[in-house]
């Protein structure tokens, strides 16, 4: 029997317009939240489209013909896009992640990358920019990409068998593709490529050592795997604690293969556990969302692909900020406007339910991931 899911498209809408301070400061680059969390990451959803429909987050009962994608005009243009992230890199955002939806879907995101590039820190520094991808149009991509001034890509990939593949991307798209996309993106210079499998626990989990052996084998040490725990994101996956298999297991399954020793973390803030092989064939991460809260030093911010902006992956409301970009304010009134937000957050999702305590306020439905992106 499969689970009942439900759809939301309305609930894409919540979101309230920003206040903004009528005598804004200048961003100073040392914004803190109320948790004492500095403001580093901003992960931008170009497109709510995907090619894919992984049933841990698009579930095709939900995201069929039917469904209603954002129209193009609802969409930030690049423009708009590279505004905002200007304002963020003003207030310490050092790192940039394109997401989706699938990010490849939109039309001349090389475009958008070769705009974001030229953007600079308070200290004259480029931004790190980066994008996760489902791969399917890498092989294609990789390169014009790269040229565009993406430094390094993350590829999603959760199995190594092509039926499992094809049954867990539910579009019958074969892994070899995925694959020769993993080897385009090495070749055109966006190394270190991170691949990431979402491991569910009796749908994939016999695939976590033949993958680790693959991307010794075939790839090399240019390609850190990253387990990541199935997670209770959105609410039409019909997720269950069942299914997750925790990260500790995953590593003493890979362990058995092929030991492991632990890593120092390289940079604070950083969502996975480092390990590498004790023969030397390389590093693979660990990222534990659900066993293993990481909420104590979250610098992540998330704008939507129609500019609202989301405090943490498990917020059911944004903050609209297409309605400042679109109603005239100055970008000292959007960076005080984005100042006094990030101000107030004080969303750990992630260690509220580990501790059992009620997570999300006022029982509403949470943002989906393919709209404000992983
Ligand atoms: N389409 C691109 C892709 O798949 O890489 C980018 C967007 S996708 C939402 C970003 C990441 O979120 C992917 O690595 C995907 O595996 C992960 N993801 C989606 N739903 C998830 C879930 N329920 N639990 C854990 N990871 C999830
Ligand atoms: Fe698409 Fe990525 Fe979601 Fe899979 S995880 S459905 S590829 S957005
Ligand atoms: Fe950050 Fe929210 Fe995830 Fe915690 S649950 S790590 S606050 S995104």
């Amino acid at each position: 029997m499969t689970d009942v899911v439900i759809p939301l498209a309305d609930l894409r809408y919540a979101a309230q317009v920003p206040a903004v301070p009528a005598l804004p400061l200048p961003a100073s680059g040392l914004l803190a939240d109320r948790l004492g969390r500095p403001l580093r990451d901003l992960r931008i959803s170009v497109t709510d489209r995907c090619n894919f429909r992984c049933s841990y987050c698009m579930p095709k009962e939900v995201f069929d013909s039917q469904y209603k994608f954002l129209p193009q005009s609802s969409l930030l243009s690049f423009e708009e896009i590279t505004r905002v992230a200007r304002l963020f890199a003003a207030h310490g955002v050092t790192k940039l992640r394109l997401t989706g939806g699938e990010p490849l879907l939109r039309k001349h995101v090389e475009t958008l990358i070769a705009q974001l590039a030229e953007l600079r820190t308070p200290e004259s520094r480029p931004l790190d920019i980066t994008l996760t991808t489902n791969g399917s149009l890498l092989k294609r991509k990789a390169q014009a990409l790269r040229d565009a001034g993406l430094q390094r890509v993350t590829v999603s990939l959760d199995a190594l068998d092509d039926g499992i593949f094809r049954r867990m991307n539910d579009v019958d798209f074969p892994v070899a593709d995925v694959l020769d996309g993993i080897q385009a993106a090495l070749h055109a210079g966006l190394a270190p490529v991170k691949v990431n499998m979402v491991v569910k626990h009796g749908t994939n989990d016999d695939q976590i050592v033949p993958l680790a052996r693959h991307v010794r084998e075939h790839c090399g040490p240019g390609v850190v795997l990253r387990f990541i725990e199935y997670m209770d994101v959105g609410a039409t996956n019909g997720w269950r604690m069942d299914e997750v298999l925790p990260s500790a297991q995953v590593r003493q399954r890979l362990h058995a293969a092929f030991p492991l020793q632990p890593l120092d973390p390289s940079a604070p803030g950083e969502t996975a556990e480092r390990w590498r092989y004790a023969d030397g064939g390389g590093e693979v991460g660990f990222i534990s969302s659900v066993t293993q809260a990481f909420c104590s030093d979250c610098n992540r911010a998330r704008l939507s692909t129609e500019g609202k902006l989301f405090l943490c992956l498990f917020a059911n409301r944004g903050h609209d900020l297409r309605a400042l970009l679109r109603g005239g304010y100055s970008d000292e009134q959007i960076s005080g406007a984005i100042g006094l937000v990030w101000g107030d957050r004080e969303d750990r999702y992630s260690e509220l339910r580990g501790s059992g305590a009620p997570a999300a306020a006022g029982g509403e439905r949470r943002v989906e991931m393919h709209y404000i992106g992983g």
